[in-house]
């Protein structure tokens, strides 16, 4: 199996991003493969601390082991937005691919200095174990927010992107580009799309040199994703899309059946409609239509 650096740098080459799905339980881990596979384009799945706390940091490992054996497929665990090293050395220790290590609400230099230590101890688990840093204000929460906040003066510039890489030695950077984690309801009802800022992420990636991940990609204007990509993004990352149809396909599989119990014959909807973003972000990410 090829490692994620390989991965992402065989995506890089070929102009594309490998798309990042958040999954805590097993209808959105089913359908991210699903997607993924019927695309035949490596994915990766994160989940951030809450959702490990819920599934089990140890289980989410031996499951997504499983699952790359069992269909011989190249999907990868991410411990999404990681605000400790006792976290992440649990995720190291779990066998994660990857790890955001989160202090992005820490002064600068504080930032700087505690990612720079995670670094460290966490290659010296695993090295081939990738570490994303975060700088600058993209918002918390992958949900449905009544008002946008203000993240105009937490954007990320190229200097201190260059700064940040060249004193920590991340693999991959986090910056604060237009993204912002969750929607707004007018983002829900498609009446509204989130905008990035392009030069500034060619301005980055010129200036830190490094692989880019774009937070908040849900709700996203397809045209920006794909120039985003296009100037250096390397991994998008979904969420709230996926939770608003995860809920979605299930209240209708509980409505189709008001009588039935039987979990896995009221979850398909739900699978189906997770599947349904999935193949369509997959498909802004690689430009792939289907599987070769
Ligand atoms: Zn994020």
């Amino acid at each position: 199996m090829k490692t994620l650096r390989t991965v992402l740098e065989e995506a890089q080459g070929r102009g594309d991003a490998v798309g990042h799905f958040n999954v805590s339980d097993l209808v959105l881990l089913k359908a991210v493969l699903a997607g993924a596979r019927e695309l035949d384009v490596p994915v990766m799945v994160g989940l951030s601390e809450g959702e490990r706390e819920f599934v089990g940091t140890r289980t989410i490992g031996a499951v997504v082991k499983g699952l790359r054996e069992e269909y011989d497929f190249p999907i990868f665990l991410n411990a999404d937005h990681t605000h400790s090293l006792a976290k992440g050395i649990e995720a190291a220790k779990a066998g994660f691919d990857a790890i955001v290590f989160d202090l992005s609400a820490l002064p600068f230099e504080e930032n700087i200095r505690q990612t720079k230590e995670a670094v460290e101890a966490l290659k010296a688990i695993n090295p081939l174990m990738m570490v994303e840093g975060e700088i600058g204000d993209i918002g918390t929460g992958s949900e449905i927010h009544d008002k946008a906040p203000d993240l105009a003066k937490g954007l990320s510039s190229p200097a201190e992107a260059k700064h940040f890489v060249e004193s920590t030695g991340v693999d991959i950077l986090a910056p604060a580009v237009g993204n912002m984690h969750g929607l707004l309801k007018s983002m829900v009802s498609g009446e509204t799309k989130k905008r990035l800022d392009i030069e500034r992420i060619a301005a980055i990636k010129k200036a830190a040199g490094t692989f880019m991940t774009l937070h908040g990609g849900s709700g996203t204007d397809d045209d920006d994703l794909r120039k985003a990509i296009a100037a250096g993004i390397n991994v998008v990352h979904i969420n709230t899309e996926l939770r608003v149809a995860w809920r979605h396909g299930l209240e209708q599989g509980l409505a189709k059946m008001p009588d039935e119990v039987v979990p896995y014959k009221i979850f398909p909807p739900a699978v189906e409609a997770v599947r349904q973003v999935v193949l369509s972000r997959l498909r802004v990410f690689t430009g792939k239509r289907q599987a070769a």
